[in-house]
């Protein structure tokens, strides 16, 4: 029987705390009975399925919770393959197990890149249980319950600490679980990584690998892993849809940009924050020209297609810490800390060129922008006031014949 099991083990000695008063024959008694353990984790990672799939996936739908049902399940189906050991059937279940058990890892690793959103790396995903499969069935696994032993453990450490990596990636802010779930993970990988290590240098039968690394080893990581998984697992969940909730409250949903409300919020934040850039900047508004004539002669549509050209062409064009919102209808506001009104005018004049050079559709011609630039500092405590000195300027670029920049301060520049 192998001891690769990761929920269900082989074999656990029940350690009582301290042998006061007991022979050796009563501890030996304790080994507890390898049946029962199996049954025990079975049952309990089963639970665990079933609690996160009701706790956690069915009322947040996160992806997150999604992945790390799917992972359990790897986990407990590849272990409950290795139950078959030692029996006729060895000789599928033991590759089965092993390929299950490393798609369990890579559900990890792509519960992990959900957190970023980011979508699985399909390649890698189907390559390495492929890769492991393949190298089991090849090591005479009707005899051999290590059968691509090696490629096994170097495929658990590598997918589990992928996983740990892309939580280490997220950003710090982002959950007080991240860390502890990290970690684990961390744990985890560097554990079977170590597995690997003495697998290669002593064998199956090394005095290292069936002790150190043995089940007893194995378990308590797992039990460790488990727990904190649990205890992680709805936080990291509800976090994650908290996040998808956000973004839906704060984002206009033609074109990505901030919506009005969150622009205000955000933009008055920053105002208040002098410590950011000095408490001086600039705040430009922009509105494209004749937009009604684009709806009227190339429709809807081709005006949806131009409003979400113009928001392209703006986080193309400004920093991440820029903030840049749709103010309303086909006018839109960008806060650019730091910038003066010359810095303000160039990005302007950049994002019109871009606009100007985004496909269009249908024979549609791009719209041209009018835009009106005013600046703050340290002194102005209020926004509103910025904007609307922006759009007097704004006024001031639309009657002098449009598709131009015009700052509050030097008003009329073409
Ligand atoms: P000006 O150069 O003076 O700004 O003229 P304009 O035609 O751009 O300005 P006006 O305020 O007369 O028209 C704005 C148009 O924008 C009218 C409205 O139907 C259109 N619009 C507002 N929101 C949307 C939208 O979400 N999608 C589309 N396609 N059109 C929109
Ligand atoms: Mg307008
Ligand atoms: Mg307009």
């Amino acid at each position: 029987m192998p001891e690769q099991a990761l929920l269900l083990p082989e074999r656990v000695q029940c350690h009582t705390g301290g042998t006061g008063g007991r022979s050796l024959g009563d501890l030996e008694d304790m080994v507890l009975d390898t049946e029962t353990l199996r049954l025990s984790f079975g049952i309990m990672a089963l639970a665990l399925v079933v609690l996160f799939y009701f706790s956690a996936y069915r009322v947040t739908r996160s992806p997150y919770s999604g992945w790390w049902c799917v992972a359990l399940l790897f986990f407990l189906a590849g272990s409950a393959c290795f139950l078959l050991d030692g029996t006729a059937h060895q000789v599928w279940a033991n590759p089965l197990g092993n390929t299950l058990l490393v798609h369990g890892g890579v559900a990890v690793w792509a519960g992990a890149r959900s957190l970023r959103t980011a979508a699985p790396n399909k390649w890698a995903f189907a390559a390495i249980p492929v890769v492991t499969l393949v190298a089991s069935v090849l090591d005479n696994p009707a005899t051999n319950v290590w059968s691509g032993g090696p490629v096994f453990l170097f495929a658990m450490a590598l997918t589990i600490g992928l996983g740990s990596r892309e939580l280490w990636r997220l950003e710090p802010g982002y959950s007080r679980v991240r860390i502890p779930m990290a970690t684990a993970a961390g744990g985890l990988a560097l554990f079977y990584f170590l597995r690997w290590v003495a697998f290669l240098l002593e064998g199956q039968n090394g005095p290292t690998f069936t002790t150190i690394f043995g089940s007893a080893v194995t378990t308590m990581i797992t039990m460790v892993l488990l727990v904190v998984v649990s205890f992680s697992m709805a936080a990291l969940s509800s976090e994650q849809q908290t996040r998808a909730l956000r973004v839906v409250a704060t984002r206009d949903d033609l074109t990505g940009l901030l919506n009005r409300k969150a622009f205000l919020d955000l933009a008055a934040e920053q105002l208040s924050d002098r410590a950011i850039t000095g408490g001086s900047g600039a705040l430009i508004l922009a509105d494209l020209d004749h937009f009604k004539a684009v709806n009227d002669t190339f429709g809807h549509a081709a005006g949806d297609v131009a409003l979400k050209a113009f928001a392209t062409a703006c986080t193309d064009t400004v920093r991440t810490t820029d903030l840049a919102g749709r103010y309303g209808g086909e006018e839109f506001v960008i806060l650019i800390p730091g910038a003066s009104a010359e810095r303000a005018e160039l990005i302007a004049g950049e994002i019109s060129r871009r606009l100007a050079a985004s496909p269009t559709v249908d024979g549609m011609v791009m719209p041209t922008v009018s835009y009106g630039i005013s600046t703050y500092d340290a002194g102005t405590a209020d926004i509103d006031d910025v904007i609307v000195t922006a759009d007097a300027a704004l006024y001031t670029a639309k009657s002098l014949g449009r598709n131009r920049i015009a700052r509050s301060d030097h008003r009329g520049l073409s």
